[in-house]
Parts: structure tokens; C-alpha cells; sequence
């Protein structure tokens, strides 16, 4: 009886029938197994309450910048810190359950940093495959909708900007950011954290926290969901197109 209930149960878990192609994300496929990547949520929780820590200028690549920065905030007072740090948990669980190593750049809320240059190291060190820093954009209220920041004259980070770009568009339906960039990328060269860095990496700046529109979108889990999924499905594309 107990077996039968499980084989029950099992079918009931599987659900419509998978449909050919690549993509077995959330199917528990192990689809990116061997994989590393590194998961950097940006700024800290108590970010705010540690200026000294915070301002001291570390190497940003060739020059120097502040270690971190406090972020942003929605109008309604949701931290940027908080918002991004929920959607790369979210994103760490699809990606491990993809069978991927996943290494985070912090693992708590409540803490200070790490500064930019170390954001990078944990990165490499790990020797990871991709690595996405995630943040939520201070921009001006009329403007919404997100970009995808890469270095130039990196080939490979520019490949996983291009995967996560139209994933990140796909699966949100959020709009390519109205105020900065260029349908949806941007390319700087003022970002330590992607400067340091010796893995293809890219940060996204996921919407506009200081827009009306975008800020509700802050406010719903089922929203922080989908961006994690679309961030994975992204990530995911790059490393099976790998040359
Ligand atoms: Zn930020």
C-alpha cells in the first residue's frame, strides 16, 4: 500500500509530460551538473550603518573605488540589498537542484560587504564556469526595466550577457531598461567587480527600484520567482553553447 502511494505520488509529481529540447531546468535533470557559478547579490543589509568599512577605496581594476556601497531602495523603503539577496537565494536553489556548484558571495542580510575586488575573488578562486552579480537599479522614477552590464573585450562575458538578456526578457516579460544601455545591455568599464574578474561574468541591474511600476514588481515573491527561473534558464544557455 505504502508502495503504491509513493508510485502514486511520483506521478502526480511528474506532471504534464516533458517536452522535447535542452532545457530540463526545474525537472530535477541535473542538467548542470559539473558546473560551477558564482552568485553575487550586490551590497549588504548593514551596509548602511558601516560608512568607514563601506567608503574605503579597494582596487576596482586599475584604479580605485569604494570597497561596496549601501544600494537602493523602492519608495515604499524595500532595501535593494534585501530584494537582490532574495532572488540570488532564489536562483541558488533552481541552480543546485540543476545539479550546479553555486557559490555565493554572501550568504546572510545583516552583514557588511564583501567590497568589490573580494565579490571578484570569490569568483575566480571558485573557478567558476559563469558568475552574475545581481542588483536592482537606482534610476530616475519615469524610467523602468532592466539592463545587462558586461566589460568590453570580453568575448565570453559578452556571450552570457546575450543568453541572459533575452532569458531575463522571456521569462519576466520585463521591458529593456528605457533610460540607460541599448536594448538591454550596457557595456562599462568604471565596474570592479566585473573588471577582477577571470570568469565570464555580467551584472543586472533586474529593473528600475525607483519606478512605480517597477517597485511593485519588488514586492511580489511569485515576480522574484520568475526572475530567479529566467536567470537560471540564462545561465544555463551559455554553458550548454559553450565553445
Ligand atoms: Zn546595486
Amino acid at each position: 500500500m505504502r508502495v503504491l502511494l509513493a508510485v502514486v505520488a511520483l506521478l502526480a509529481a511528474a506532471g504534464p509530460p516533458v517536452h522535447s529540447g535542452r532545457n530540463t531546468l526545474g525537472r530535477g535533470g541535473g542538467a548542470l551538473r559539473g558546473t560551477t557559478i558564482a552568485v553575487d547579490p550586490g551590497h549588504n543589509g548593514a551596509n548602511w550603518a558601516h560608512p568607514s568599512q563601506i567608503d574605503r577605496l579597494v582596487d576596482a581594476g586599475g584604479f580605485r573605488k569604494a570597497c561596496d556601497t549601501t544600494g537602493t531602495a523602492t519608495p515604499d523603503g524595500i532595501s535593494e540589498a534585501w530584494y537582490v539577496f532574495d532572488v540570488a537565494q532564489r536562483l541558488a536553489r533552481i541552480l543546485r537542484a540543476e545539479g550546479a556548484r553555486v557559490v555565493l558571495t554572501r550568504t546572510t542580510n545583516d552583514g557588511v560587504g564583501p567590497c568589490i575586488d573580494e565579490r571578484a575573488a570569490i569568483g575566480n578562486r571558485a573557478h567558476a564556469d559563469a558568475a552574475i552579480s545581481i542588483h536592482g537599479d537606482g534610476g530616475p522614477s519615469s524610467g523602468r526595466g532592466f539592463d545587462v552590464i558586461y566589460r568590453p573585450h570580453d568575448a565570453a562575458a559578452h556571450r552570457l550577457a546575450l543568453a541572459i538578456r533575452s532569458a531575463f526578457r522571456a521569462g519576466t516579460g520585463e521591458p529593456y531598461a528605457t533610460y540607460v544601455g541599448r536594448d538591454g545591455l550596457d557595456v562599462r568599464t568604471d565596474l570592479g567587480g566585473l573588471n577582477l574578474s577571470t570568469v565570464p561574468k555580467v551584472l543586472i541591474e533586474t529593473l528600475n527600484m525607483r519606478n512605480p511600476a517597477d517597485a511593485k514588481l519588488v514586492e511580489s515573491a511569485r515576480f522574484r520567482q520568475r526572475e530567479a527561473a529566467a536567470l537560471a534558464r540564462g545561465l544555463e544557455a551559455f554553458l550548454h553553447a559553450r565553445p
